[in-house]
């Protein structure tokens, strides 16, 4: 079931609001987001309200410069991304939601390392 959560980076100059199903969340065994300890949500544009503007950003790009993996410029926090097989989605990271109990959260691997 969808609900909507508020979303921030750790300093909270970058805030968004997200409209997700916790049960579709997903950890990659990809090099960056192993690195992050990212848990990723993919929402539409229509489920993803960004309260702070994109340019207030810094984006990170790699190997085929597809994804973009914004992160705050303040804190480094990675809130969100495009992710690269649905570019014209966003990658929100679940452990950026406000109020929010982990333990409610059991994400499906992916492995986005098999991809080229
Ligand atoms: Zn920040």
């Amino acid at each position: 079931m969808k609900s909507s959560y508020l979303g921030s980076c750790h300093c909270g100059a970058v805030r968004f609001r997200a409209t997700l199903d916790l049960d579709e969340s997903i950890v990659c065994d990809c090099t960056i987001c192993v690195r992050k300890g990212n848990i990723a949500n993919r929402v539409e544009d229509t489920d993803f309200e960004l309260l702070t503007p994109l340019e207030e950003l810094e984006v990170y790009r790699f190997n085929k410069k597809i994804a973009r993996h914004y992160f705050c410029r303040h804190c480094g926090i990675h809130p969100f991304h495009r992710p690269r097989t649905m570019p014209h989605l966003w990658a929100v990271n679940v452990r950026c939601l406000e109020n929010l109990d982990m333990q409610d959260v059991t994400p499906r691997q992916v492995h986005g390392s098999q991809l080229d």
